[in-house]
């Protein structure tokens, strides 16, 4: 193999195991997401095992990770390998002019908008920076990358140019809960720090639904998809895809994979689709010759080892079962906002969980009762005066990174205009 040094490739973290365990996926997933080279070498004898150290490829200290400069770990978590990448810090501060929630296209925006314009600004990440958006094999309409750029890469550049412009990143760890008074923002993390801000930004994003079949999480990226991802389309050609969901995503979905993939199967719970769906979608559906739309149906099991190999499909009127093979199963469930600590917060939520900021404040015309100023709400303020949404989180969002991106450059500016008059 060419020494790594030679070709000026950056030197890989080696991860040894086996295909079906869920902690070495756990931690292949971690690094792609965060833009870390690994090398995934898959073990099946006991030569191979031992050689690395270890009794068997089921011995349970696998899997082995082994860095550049060494160091080897067995069995590791997320959080002892981020330690080991220097990810883990502690806040520099007592206090920020801005706190951030979350570091994706909105957060991260936000802080390389806030940082660069001044602002004392500290962003918090409950998992690592790349999270829905580094689920994204290729994103291919966000402006400037003509030939496409994978989530994770997105993610990797955002977080280097927020933190050259003086932006702190605490990473794993998640705020819990929030206390608003005039001019002060008070999180609490889950694991007991607290975060003083004189403004603060939610931008914690949503995370798609799930089927919560017991194995659904090792499949994930490997067969089991959320949301679309427009990139997938064109690797699907020839196979059959699977589609779950009624709503307007999943019918546009629908239509995007068949002009690629031979066969597209729309799974849907209830009778049909025109509860769910617009007209215009309906037709072109019923339409198209490579799709079928299986009603009164729902994806009952997945099957196969280090990928999808095939899902069982049950009837929920007769209890019929399908068992049926593919490697694609996209899943348009909605997404779940991530505002559990809004309620106690008297954050102002809308149904489905999403904050609701500026105008949507304003039911029918007229002044939100538990609005306290004389002024209106900026376009992206929460009901609480100086905390902002900005992405995925709010009501009414386009679903897309360049507008998460948009929002939270926007949401600095209103940030600002507080900041100067609270
Ligand atoms: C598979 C897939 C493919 C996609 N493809 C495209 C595409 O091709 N083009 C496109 O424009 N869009 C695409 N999207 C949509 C796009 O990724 C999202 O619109 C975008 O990521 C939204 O950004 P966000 O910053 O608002 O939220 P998110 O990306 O959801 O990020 C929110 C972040 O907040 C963190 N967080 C949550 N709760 C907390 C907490 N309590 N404390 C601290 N941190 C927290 C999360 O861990 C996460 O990192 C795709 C999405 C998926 C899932």
């Amino acid at each position: 193999m060419a020494d790594e040094r030679q070709t000026n490739q950056p030197l890989a973290v080696k991860i040894f195991g086996k295909s079906d365990s869920a902690r070495a996926y756990a931690i292949r997933d971690f690094l792609h997401r965060g833009d870390v080279p690994f090398e995934w070498v898959e073990l099946h004898t006991g030569d191979q095992a031992r050689q690395i150290g270890v009794d068997g490829p089921t011995d349970q200290r696998l899997p082995v990770c082994i860095f550049p400069d060494g160091t080897r770990m067995e069995c590791p978590t997320i959080r002892q390998i981020s330690e080991k990448l220097g990810w883990i810090r502690d806040p520099s501060r007592t206090e920020y002019d801005l706190a951030i929630y979350g570091a994706e296209p909105a957060g991260l925006s936000a802080a390389v908008y806030g940082a660069s314009e001044g602002l004392k600004t500290v962003v918090i990440e409950r998992l690592m920076v790349g999270g829905q958006a580094g689920t994204s094999t290729k994103i291919e309409n966000y402006l400037g990358f003509p030939e496409g750029i994978s989530g994770a890469e997105l993610a990797k550049r955002a977080r280097e140019q927020a933190s050259r412009f003086g932006a702190e990143i605490l990473m794993l760890r998640e705020g819990v809960r929030g206390e608003f008074q005039p001019g002060k923002g008070i999180g609490y993390l889950a694991d007991g720090t607290k975060i003083i801000a004189h403004a603060t930004i939610c931008a914690t994003g949503v995370t798609y639904r799930r089927l919560n079949l017991p194995n659904e999480e090792g499949f994930r990226g490997v067969g089991v998809y959320y949301g679309a991802g427009a990139s997938e389309a064109s690797l699907c050609v020839n196979d059959h895809v699977f589609v779950v969901g009624g709503g307007n995503s999943a019918g546009q979905a629908v239509m995007h994979f068949s002009r690629y993939a031979r066969k597209v199967t729309m799974v849907i719970r209830g009778d049909g689709l025109k509860e769910t769906l617009s007209q215009y979608l309906i037709d072109r559906i019923l339409a198209s010759p490579r799709v079928e739309v299986l009603a009164h149906t729902e994806v009952t099991a997945l099957h196969g080892d280090q990928v999808l190999r095939a899902i069982t499909l049950t009837n929920n009127q007769t209890g019929q079962q399908q068992t049926i093979d593919t490697r694609w199963l996209f899943l348009c469930l909605g997404g779940v906002p991530h505002t559990e600590w809004a309620a106690a917060a008297g954050v102002a939520r809308d149904s489905d969980g999403y904050l609701v900021t500026g105008p949507d404040l304003q039911l029918n015309g007229g002044r939100m009762k538990s609005w306290p100023l004389e002024r209106a709400p900026f376009y992206l303020e929460s009901n609480v005066p100086g905390l902002f949404a900005a992405g995925d989180v709010r009501h009414g969002s386009v679903k897309r990174c360049a507008s998460a991106v948009g929002e939270g450059a926007m949401a600095v500016t209103f940030a600002h205009r507080y900041l100067s008059h609270p």
